[in-house]
């Protein structure tokens, strides 16, 4: 086990408990839908789902890799809900989104790694919320040939797959993870479709330097990543990986400052940015503009 770091200031967050609130929890049970809001204990839910926005985890709740980093459960997952997708499209039709994240965990065990559930649940969406622009959160599909082909010809306005960390900790913190070929499905996703936008998140605080994070920047802008997202690492229990340091927001800001001169068309750093935080007003904003 590893001590915990006590947190600073910065990262104090409003208990959830808002109507708003509890009218997301209600539509997410009663659709039984899992959500990574809540499987990752993420610190920003009660500021979230007050506002209805919710990121669903489709695929269940059991994961076959072992991020150190990650809440979820490792094990081995159960069979695929074919009625899932249209309870997705509900959900998001309910909650009157504008734009919704959708991730998954990660089926190494599946033929495709979930391809075509990803699509499924796109065309549902479609169906249900016309008005609301998806975003994917995808695993790497490493190994699964035509996986990212099937995703991206489903159309979804942002496809978005985590670095998660600089190159040299993923031994210990992405064990099963590659960062070239993370890197290249990112690059390729573009490459079918030039009209996706595509995105990409690191965490900070595990250990990285700042140099080794100003060149996953560079690698990310090689692979033509638009979005770019930056948020503080917090350990979920003392069986995941220590948190090194806490990132102080004028230090985020200096990233955001850097990144934006590096190319991206849009950032978000900040002790609490996570892949999903404020990525509707985000994608909004940038669609306006
Ligand atoms: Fe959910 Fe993302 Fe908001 Fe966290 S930041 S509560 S994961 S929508
Ligand atoms: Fe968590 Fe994703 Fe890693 Fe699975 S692949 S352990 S869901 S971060």
């Amino acid at each position: 086990d590893t001590p915990y770091l006590p947190k600073p200031p910065w990262l104090r967050v409003r208990a959830p408990g808002s109507q708003g609130f509890s009218h997301t929890h209600k539509i997410m049970r009663d659709h039984s839908l899992t959500t990574v809001c809540e499987e990752a204990a993420c610190p920003n839910i009660g500021e979230c789902w007050e506002k209805r926005h919710a990121t669903m985890m489709i695929m269940g709740d059991i994961c076959t890799r072992a991020c150190a980093f990650c809440n979820v459960a490792t094990g081995r997952p159960g069979q695929l809900d074919a009625d899932e997708p249209a309870r997705v499209g509900d959900a998001v039709a309910r909650l009157g989104l504008e734009h919704v994240v959708v991730t998954s965990v990660d089926r190494d065990d599946l033929a495709d790694g979930g391809a075509q559930h990803f699509s499924e649940t796109i065309a549902a969406i479609r169906r249900l919320a016309p008005q609301t622009t998806i975003e994917v959160l995808t695993p790497d599909f490493l190994r699964k040939d035509g996986a990212l082909d099937v995703v991206i010809a489903a159309r979804p306005d942002v496809f978005n797959h985590n670095l998660e960390t600089v190159p040299g900790l993923y031994p210990k913190i992405r064990p099963g993870a590659r960062y070239f070929h993370s890197l290249r499905l990112l690059q390729r996703a573009k490459e079918i479709d030039a009209r996706t936008f595509t995105k990409s998140g690191i965490m900070v605080g595990l250990g990285e330097t700042r140099e080794a994070v100003l060149q996953v920047m560079d690698d990310l802008r090689s692979a033509d990543v638009d979005f770019l997202t930056i948020g503080q690492y917090l350990q979920p229990t003392r069986k995941h990986a220590a948190i090194e340091r806490y990132v102080t927001p004028e230090e985020f800001e200096a990233l955001a400052t850097t990144a934006y001169a590096k190319g991206f068309l849009q950032v978000s750093a900040s002790p609490l940015t996570r892949s999903s935080y404020h990525a509707g007003d985000d994608f909004r904003r940038l669609r306006e503009a």
